[in-house]
């Protein structure tokens, strides 16, 4: 269960990429992906991914992101 892949691009994730995946998509997902396919389904560039990932980190009251 510790190694992932995308579903769509078969890239290995990081727990970032889960993480904000739970977050945006599906709480309870199974099934997961990376930040680039994830940019590409909800139609916003990686940056703004990856600028969503920091604020909720910095935000601290996310469990999601430790
Ligand atoms: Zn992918």
């Amino acid at each position: 269960m510790n190694f992932r892949t995308c579903k769509e691009c078969g890239k290995e994730l990081l727990a970032d990429d889960i993480a904000i995946h739970r977050k945006l998509i599906d709480r309870n997902a199974g099934e997961f992906f990376c930040m680039d396919c994830l940019a590409g389904k909800l139609c916003v560039t990686r940056d703004k991914i990856e600028a969503l990932i920091e604020y909720y980190r910095k935000s601290g009251n996310c469990t999601l992101f430790v």
